[in-house]
């Protein structure tokens, strides 16, 4: 979905200042019509994970629980994003909910009415309370997801409660996705929703983190791969940075790309950073993007184009 440029809400009213120096570094003069902008940004490649924040608490204050110490780094707004982002190609992102931001998700919002078709979005909501409705509202605003984990309920039974289903229902009529952070060991709960609600569209973030200790198991990757028998569930391949062996240039990962690809096809795989910690301790942005431009042996162009861009868009982007 395009937004309009030309009617700025209060929000972004107020962060002229700030916007006008963000149009520097994205390219967005107001000279140039906004079908000229929405052609440009459709031509590059998609970053389907990163979490934006900026350091001002006092206007975007951080949830019960957290305080600028678990900011790390201290900053990373659109502009340091972009910044890794462009140079590479990449001209669209999706933004995911930062936890410390709890269910206030207005600086995730707040960044894509400043960017106009540059970001999606997945929200973090509070499933007990009104989640459908919220859903909807979200949905007006951008948003295309919902991020779900299993935040220390038990993994067999975390996806089991009245909100979940409200959720998952809700996923399926508005056609927006349950995205998962979980662990291998929480696939077959989500195997069980998806049984049940086989019209909710999923994703899973970061092959279902495995590798993230060190150990890429057979029967981890083998649950993954088995998840593709839903239609409707997409798998981030992303983090490359946390997986593994966490080494540049992350290539003990193709085999497990490859699995997923035989699995899931080129059109439910879509790549990601999970910025910023993709660019920290050493960790670059092109060294993410290159593993599946450059060095996949198994791919081809059109494979590429799905995993960088086309997957993502249709995801969520459409
Ligand atoms: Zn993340």
């Amino acid at each position: 979905m395009i937004q309009d440029l030309r009617r700025p809400t209060r929000r972004a009213a107020l962060q002229a200042g700030a916007a006008s120096l963000a149009a520097l570094t994205f390219d967005m003069q107001p000279l140039r019509s906004a079908e000229k902008n929405a052609d440009d940004l459709k031509k590059g490649y998609i970053d389907a994970h990163v979490h934006v924040w900026t350091p001002d608490t006092d206007r975007y204050p951080l949830a019960k629980g957290f305080t600028k110490a678990d900011m790390k780094p201290p900053s990373f707004t659109p502009e340091e994003l972009m910044a890794h982002a462009k140079p590479c190609g990449v001209t669209r992102i999706v933004l995911i909910q930062m936890s410390f931001y709890g269910y206030d998700n207005s600086y995730m919002l707040d960044t894509m009415k400043r960017f106009s078709g540059v970001f999606s979005g997945v929200a973090v909501i509070d499933e007990e309370d009104r989640p459908a409705e919220r859903m909807r509202e979200l949905k007006k605003q951008g948003v295309r997801g919902f991020r779900i984990r299993p935040a220390g309920r038990p993994v067999d039974r975390w996806l089991d409660g009245t909100g979940m289903a409200a959720m998952w229902k809700c996923g399926a009529e508005e056609g927006l996705r349950m995205c998962h952070l979980i662990d291998a060991d929480s696939l077959p709960a989500v195997d069980r929703m998806c049984r049940k609600f086989p019209d909710t569209p999923v994703v899973i973030d970061h092959f279902a983190r495995i590798g993230v200790d060190g150990q890429i198991r057979d029967a981890d990757a083998k649950r993954l791969a088995d998840l593709a028998r839903h239609k409707h569930v997409t798998v981030k391949i992303s983090a490359y940075y946390a997986l593994g062996k966490k080494k540049m240039p992350y290539t003990d990962l193709a085999p497990m790309i490859r699995r997923l690809l035989d699995a899931y096809g080129r059109e439910r795989l879509m790549w990601a950073t999970d910025c910023p910690y993709q660019v920290q301790e050493g960790h670059t942005y092109a060294a993410s993007i290159d593993l599946v431009r450059e060095k996949l042996a198994f791919i081809n162009d059109e494979d590429r184009d799905w995993l960088l861009r086309r997957t993502a868009e249709k995801v969520f982007f459409a």
